[in-house]
């Protein structure tokens, strides 16, 4: 599986640094909040065990299963809701765990059900952003790295379901896509 990566672009050590650094500043402003974490997954499952870790704050702990990617590595704009949250986000400090911000499509989905929902406050931590990806316009409070224009795998990440447990972030070489 190592064989298939061209470059790594964030290691272990560089993730753990980061998400040390994240998890300082969350702690500082949820002290004595008791936020709703919600984890994005699939993608957001290494990042959400390491981030809550790093959170010295009571919380609460919650998924939910978006797709917007069919297979390949473009967005397809759709968004489908696979598996709902358990708890109620009615009054709550939510904050949204995410493992990339591309087009801004699922997250603009989240955030918009999140506020139907009548959440008290709506934040966001994403390991990754990727800026130049934009397609609508959507806030990120806590961001891990800015990636460039790049379809990355690891960490949680994937290409057709694959790659997620590696331990780092890095691109794909071209002929796995060719394959
Ligand atoms: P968006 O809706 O912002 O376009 O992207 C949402 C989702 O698409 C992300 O949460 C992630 O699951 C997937 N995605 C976007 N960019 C990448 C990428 O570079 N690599 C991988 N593996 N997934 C991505
Ligand atoms: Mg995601
Ligand atoms: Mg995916």
């Amino acid at each position: 599986m190592n064989n298939d990566i061209e470059r790594v672009l964030y290691s272990e050590e560089d993730i753990r640094a980061v998400v040390t650094k994240l998890g300082k500043q969350l702690t500082n402003d949820y002290q004595g909040k008791k936020p709703l974490v919600i984890s994005v997954l699939k993608g957001a499952c290494l990042f959400t065990v390491d981030i809550i870790k790093r959170m010295d704050v009571y919380l609460d702990l919650d998924f939910i299963n978006i797709s917007s990617y069919h297979g390949g590595t473009e967005s397809s704009g759709k968004i489908d809701l696979l598996s709902d949250l358990k708890e109620d986000v009615a009054d709550r400090d939510v904050l949204i765990i995410e493992d990339i911000i591309d087009t801004g499509r699922s997250l603009e989905y989240l955030v918009n059900l999140f506020k139907k929902r009548d959440a008290h406050d709506v934040k966001v931590c994403s390991l990754l952003d990727k800026p130049e990806g934009r397609v609508v316009d959507v806030n990120v409070d806590y961001v891990g790295f800015h990636v460039p224009n790049e379809f990355v795998v690891g960490y949680g990440l994937d290409y057709e379901e694959l790659y997620r447990n590696l331990p780092y972030v890095g691109v794909l070489k071209p002929t796995v896509y060719e394959k």
